[in-house]
C-alpha cells in the first residue's frame, strides 16, 4: 500500500509539484472557491517554533506564494494554561526569519470566542450539545473502543432549558473546573471515536493572556479549529497526518454552522507526514523542560532544534527550506536522517561564507631562518568557490600558531603533516621543513622550530613546487584570541523519542558541548566579524558569531565540521 502512494507520489513529484501542491493547483484549475487560494498556518502560543514547523510554514505559506494565494497567521489561543505573549513574539520573528510574511492577515482563535460561543447555544438550542456533570475518567470509560459502541451519558438527554442555564453559568464561573463540560450530541457508536459526543467546551478559571477574565469557558482544538478556518474563508487547511481522522468532524461542526452554503465553500483539509529527525526530539512539551531544567542554555540553545537555535547556530533559512524540499511531502510517517539537514547546511555555507584561519588548540611554530622583525603580508581567497568573493590579507611572521594535532614526532605511514624533517606548505604561504622541537619538563612540546625556502612564495620559481600536506596558520604577534564552542548532536542516541523505557533526560550526549577559550584567529577575522556572520575556518568547518561576543573578545559557535557523512554514503550508495 505504501509503496503504490509512494510511487503515485513520486509521479506528481516528476510534474515539479509535492502532492499538496498538486491537489491546491487542481481545486484552482478546476475554478473552485472562485479561483482563490488561501492557507493558514495556526501554531499554539505555548513555546517556541521548531524545525517541524518549519516544514508547516514552508507548505502553507510556500503554495501560496507559489499559486498566487495568501496565507493567514492564526494563533490558536484556545488554552488560556500554557500561552504566553513571549511565544506569540518569538513565533513572529522565526516566521520573518524564514521569509515569509502575512501582511494583514494576522488572527487570534480567541477573537471568534464569541461567535463560537453563540454557535455552541445554538447547537444546545438545537438539541445538538449537552451539559455533562461526569468527571473526564467517567466520560473515558464510556467511551468504547474502535470495535466496540461507547455508552451514552446519564446526562445525555437533558432538556434544552437546563443546559442552556448550566452553559450560561459555567461561562460565569459558577462551577469548577473538571465539573462539567459541554459535549455534541452526535453517536456514540459512530465508527470514528472522534464522533463519539466530543467535548466542545471545558471550565478553566485562568485568565487568558489576550481576553482576560471575560470566559471562564473554553472550546476544544477541535471545536475551534474548523470553524476558525471556515470564519477566515480559508480555502486549504494543510496540516500534519495525525488529523486524519479529526477531519469528518471539522466538516461536521462547519456544515452545522454554515448549512447548504458548504455546498460552495467549506475548508479543505490536507495531511500530510509530521518532520521527525534522528538525534532530536522535536515534542515543545520535551523542548520545553530541557528549557526549565536548565539541560540547555535556552529555546535558542545552539544544540536546540527550535528556528531560534538553529539561527544561533549558524544555519541559514535557506538550508532549512533547501532540506525541506529534498526530503519531501509524503503521506506516511518517517525518521528523517539529520546528517542530510548537515549536508544541506555545509553546502550553503561552502558556498557563501568567507574563509578565513583560525587555530583552535594552538601550538607555537618559530621559522628559525626568517627575521624577527619581518611581517609579509600574504593574499588569501575570500572564497575559491566565488571568483567575485575577491582577497584579503594576513601577516606573515617568524612566529606563528599552527594545530598541535598537525605535528607528530614519531608518525605513522600516511601522516601527510608536519614531522621532524618533513615538509608542508603553509596555506598561501612558504613550505617549511621541520628541524626539531622545544619540550618543558614534563616532555610537552611547547615550540615546533622549522626553517623555510624563501623560493616558495607564489610568483617564485619554487612557487608550485610540491608537497603533500597544507597547513593552515595565524601569526603569533598579529592573532586575536577567542571564544569557540564547539556543539555536537544533542542526543546521543538515534531516536531518542522511541526508547520507551528511559527517560528522554538521559539520552542525551554528554559531549554535546566543549568550550575553548583560548582560539588564535587571524586579524582580519576579528576586525570585521559582526553578530550572526558566518565563516569557513579553514580545514576546521563552519562557524557562526554568537550573540554572546564582546568588544574584543568574539564567541564563535561551530555549526558543522567539514566531513560530510552524508555525501559520503551517497556516493558509496
Ligand atoms: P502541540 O502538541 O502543542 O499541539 P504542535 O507541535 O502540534 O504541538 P502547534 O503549535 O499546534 O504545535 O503546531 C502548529 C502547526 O505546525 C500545526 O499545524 C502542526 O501540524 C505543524 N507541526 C507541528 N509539528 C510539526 C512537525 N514535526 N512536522 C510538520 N509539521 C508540524
Ligand atoms: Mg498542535
Amino acid at each position: 500500500m505504501a509503496e503504490i502512494e509512494n510511487d503515485k507520489l513520486q509521479a506528481e513529484e516528476k510534474r515539479g509539484l509535492n502532492f499538496v501542491q498538486q491537489i491546491v493547483a487542481d481545486d484552482l484549475a478546476a475554478g473552485k472557491n472562485g479561483g482563490r487560494l488561501n492557507t493558514r498556518f495556526p501554531p499554539e502560543p505555548n513555546g517556541y517554533l521548531h524545525i517541524g514547523h518549519a516544514k508547516a510554514i514552508c507548505m502553507d505559506f510556500g503554495v501560496a506564494e507559489m499559486m498566487g494565494g495568501t496565507c493567514n497567521l492564526r494563533f490558536d489561543d484556545t488554552n488560556p494554561q500554557k500561552e504566553d505573549t513571549e511565544y506569540e513574539q518569538a513565533i513572529m520573528r522565526d516566521i520573518h526569519w524564514l521569509g515569509y510574511d502575512w501582511g494583514d492577515r494576522l488572527y487570534y482563535a480567541s477573537d471568534y470566542f464569541p461567535r463560537l460561543y453563540d454557535f455552541a447555544i445554538r447547537l444546545i438550542k438545537e438539541g445538538k450539545a449537552y451539559v455533562d456533570d461526569q468527571t473526564s475518567e467517567q466520560i473515558a470509560a464510556q467511551k468504547g473502543t474502535p470495535t466496540t459502541p461507547g455508552q451514552n451519558s446519564p446526562y445525555r438527554d437533558r432538556p434544552v432549558e437546563e443546559n442552556l442555564d448550566l452553559f450560561e453559568r459555567m461561562n460565569k464561573g459558577e462551577f469548577e473546573e473538571g465539573s462539567r463540560v459541554l459535549r455534541a450530541k452526535i453517536d456514540m457508536a459512530s465508527d470514528n471515536m472522534h464522533f463519539r459526543d466530543p467535548i466542545m467546551y471545558r471550565i478553566i478559571k485562568k485568565p487568558h493572556w489576550r481576553t482576560g477574565d471575560k470566559w471562564k469557558v473554553y472550546p476544544m482544538y477541535d471545536f475551534a479549529h474548523g470553524q476558525s478556518d471556515y470564519f477566515e474563508g480559508v480555502t486549504h487547511s494543510i496540516c500534519t497526518l495525525e488529523f486524519v481522522p479529526h477531519r469528518p468532524l471539522y466538516d461536521y461542526f462547519v456544515r452545522e454552522l454554515a448549512g447548504d452554503s458548504v455546498e460552495e465553500y467549506c475548508p479543505r483539509q490536507i495531511e500530510f507526514n509530521r518532520l521527525n529527525l534522528t538525534y532530536t526530539v522535536m515534542s515543545k512539551r520535551k523542548l520545553l523542560q530541557l528549557v526549565k531544567e536548565g539541560l540547555v542554555a535556552g529555546w535558542d540553545d545552539p544544540r536546540m532544534p527550535t528556528l531560534c537555535g538553529l539561527r544561533r547556530r549558524g544555519f541559514t533559512p535557506q538550508s532549512i527550506k533547501n532540506f525541506l524540499n529534498d526530503i519531501g511531502y509524503t503521506k506516511y510517517e518517517a525518521l528523517n536522517d539529520i546528517s542530510l539537514l548537515e549536508h544541506s547546511i555545509r553546502e550553503d555555507l561552502n558556498a557563501h561564507a568567507p574563509r578565513v584561519s583560525a587555530v583552535l588548540n594552538p601550538v607555537k611554530l618559530v621559522i628559525t631562518n626568517y627575521p624577527a622583525d619581518r611581517v609579509e603580508m600574504m593574499e588569501m581567497d575570500n572564497n575559491p568557490e566565488q571568483p567575485d568573493a575577491g582577497k584579503h590579507q594576513m601577516p606573515f611572521g617568524r612566529e606563528l600558531y599552527i594545530e598541535r594535532d598537525d605535528f607528530m614526532e614519531e608518525p605513522p605511514k600516511k601522516f601527510f603533516r608536519l614531522a621532524p624533517d618533513k615538509e608542508v606548505r603553509l596555506k598561501g604561504a612558504y613550505i617549511v621543513r621541520c628541524t626539531g622541537v622545544v619540550k618543558d619538563e614534563q616532555g610537552n612540546i611547547t615550540e615546533i622550530q622549522c626553517t623555510y625556502d624563501p623560493d616558495t612564495l607564489s610568483g617564485m620559481p619554487g612557487a608550485n613546487r610540491k608537497v603533500k600536506g597544507t597547513l593552515h596558520w595565524v601569526s603569533a604577534k598579529h592573532c586575536v584570541s577567542a571564544e569557540v564552542r564547539l556543539y555536537d548532536r544533542l542526543f546521543a542516541v538515534e531516536n531518542p523519542g522511541a526508547e520507551a523505557e528511559r527517560d528522554f533526560r538521559e539520552l542525551l550526549n554528554p559531549d554535546s558541548l566543549r568550550v575553548l577559550d583560548d582560539v588564535k584567529i587571524e586579524p582580519y577575522l576579528a576586525q570585521t566579524a559582526q553578530v550572526e556572520d558566518k565563516f569557513q575556518f579553514q580545514r576546521i568547518g563552519y562557524f557562526c558569531v554568537d550573540p554572546d561576543s564582546k568588544p574584543g573578545r568574539l564567541v564563535f559557535n561551530r555549526t558543522i565540521g567539514l566531513k560530510d557523512s552524508w555525501a559520503k554514503e551517497q556516493k558509496k550508495g
